[in-house]
């Protein structure tokens, strides 16, 4: 197998994708693809990316595997970016098109006013061109794209992270069989599709036929209804943000009602805390826990440690490598390091790997680097500035080597915050710093400018989870004595 839509054309059961406004068979999502990838292929040309602007649903998956029969790769322009954040990401893809609807049309034509916007409703109209996708088709390879997801850059611009077919391939391949998850499965979706959480969604489901339930998102903010949502669907798998599952415990969501047929629950993206999976567990007795962890870079994630009920855990392993990845420690000489109770800096080697940062070589080159370990031969690995340490040989999320922080579920880096900050006229020095025992964001700065009028510009440019929930406005920048900002005396003033 070397295409993921491979994965849509084996399924032979009558199992549907459910979303807020419908279903659909994966027959039918096979053939309503096939329209739209032989309406776009005018447009696409060999591993070309497609700008979706769509709000995620059936039709927005549609697109996706449309944009792959095209010859394609599909890069969701999320619809609560703020202008100048999808600017930045469609400046990056460098198409002259983008597929939105008619829901978000009159918001393309004033985003993308010098793009040529591609209707749905249109591309959905298109004749089924099978000699033309067969063609196309024979030209894929295992390593072409499939998806971009764009994450937080440190140098102001965010970062397209592209994954490809045999990555996918090998991860959702290990995922499901580890997991055991199958055509009976019912799986509610939660992340966004710009996050490659619901990777972990999309593939398992077109891979087994197992049903695929897209959660719609407004109910993220009413943890009642969203429990509702759970048991009326019967859901049986959940694979989750952390920060979407504490949502529900935070309200006490599970005192209210059981979502009594899950079966599965897995969480990542950052360390669980355990009040918030103790009350999971003590409401869900029977089913199985498992954290996750690995950044977007290697495809979904790299490792997995299945909770041990009998187990007293003060902190939760990030666990064991997935069949088919490494992951090991390397210190700052490069030497691996296999001791217990010393950090070392989380690598990965193996298929899974992304294919690196579209249009991007200097960031790209910095963190997928030859294997030290290795001088004989070509082998990439990933760095992915996470440090981990292993105790009683179990390997542990460590924190990270740099300012990259996870806030409301998003991955940021504390730089792109300075650096739009630092763009405005008035400011003359910023410096963001979190706070994870209060969970915010602060910004401190020295400058002309007023803090009404900072936050005001910064939401025009920054997505509203990069936004500091607080401004503060000094005298002076407190410095290091090698003149650097002197981060521990500004966490000292919150
Ligand atoms: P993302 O690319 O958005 O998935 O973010 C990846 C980053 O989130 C990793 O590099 C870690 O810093 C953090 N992360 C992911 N999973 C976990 C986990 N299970 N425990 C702790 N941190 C995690």
């Amino acid at each position: 197998m070397k295409n993921v839509l491979e994965y849509l054309e084996n399924i032979s059961n009558d199992n549907k994708v459910i979303d807020k406004n419908g279903s659909i068979t994966y027959k039918d999502l096979q053939v309503i693809s096939k329209k739209i990838g032989s309406g776009l292929a005018k447009y696409v040309k060999n591993n070309d990316p497609v700008p979706v602007y769509m709000e995620k649903g059936i039709s927005c998956l549609e697109v996706f595997m449309g944009s792959l029969y095209a010859g394609g790769f599909y890069s969701l322009l999320n619809a609560g970016l703020p202008k100048m954040r999808l600017e930045q990401i469609i400046n990056v893809l460098d198409v002259d098109y983008v597929v939105t609807d008619k829901e978000h049309l009159e918001n393309a034509k004033e985003f993308f006013h010098d793009k040529e916007l591609i209707l749905y409703e249109d591309l959905v109209d298109s004749e089924i061109d099978d000699e033309l996708l067969a063609g196309i088709r024979a030209k894929k390879l295992d390593v072409d794209p499939v998806y971009a997801n764009f994450t937080s850059g440190s140098t102001g611009v965010p970062k397209g992270v592209v994954v490809g077919n045999r990555s996918i391939i090998d991860f959702i391949d290990n995922f499901t069989s580890t997991f055991g998850i199958n055509e009976t499965d019912i799986i509610a979706n939660q992340a966004p599709f710009d996050f490659d959480v619901s990777v972990k969604d999309i593939y398992p489901a077109l891979k087994t036929g197992a049903t695929l339930v897209i959660v719609p998102k407004e109910l993220f903010s009413r943890p009642a209804e969203l429990i509702d949502f759970l048991v009326e669907h019967k859901v049986t798998t959940m694979t989750w943000a952390v920060s979407a599952l504490c949502l529900i415990s935070t309200f006490h969501g599970l005192d209210y009602k059981v979502p009594e047929t899950v079966k599965k629950i897995m969480f990542s993206g950052e360390v669980m805390p355990m009040k918030h999976l103790k009350e999971w567990m003590k409401h869900l007795p029977n089913a199985t826990f498992v954290n996750l962890y690995g950044p977007t870079e290697i495809t979904c994630n790299c490792t997995y440690h299945i909770i041990d009920r009998n187990r007293e855990y003060e902190k939760i392993p990030v666990g064991i490598p997935f069949n088919n990845e490494d992951v090991f420690l390397l210190d700052e000489n490069n030497k691996l390091v296999e001791s217990n109770g010393i950090k070392g800096e989380i690598c990965v080697r193996g298929s899974a790997l992304a294919l690196g940062y579209y249009k991007n070589k200097e960031q790209t080159d910095r963190a997928f680097v030859r294997n030290p370990l290795n001088d004989k031969y070509i082998e990439y690995i990933y760095r992915t500035g996470d440090l981990g340490y292993y105790e009683n040989n179990d390997l542990y999320f460590g924190g990270r080597k740099d300012f990259q922080i996870k806030y409301m579920g998003h991955r940021i880096e504390l730089e792109e915050i300075d650096k739009a900050i630092g763009g405005f006229d008035g400011v003359e020095r910023v410096c963001s710093i979190f706070k994870e025992e209060k969970s915010k964001l602060y910004a401190f700065y020295i400058g002309d400018i007023e803090v009404k009028e900072l936050h005001e510009k910064l939401s025009k440019e920054l997505p509203v989870f990069m936004i500091p929930s607080k401004f503060v406005k000094l005298e002076q920048m407190p410095l290091t004595k090698n003149g650097k900002i002197d981060r521990k005396k500004l966490e000292e003033l919150i």
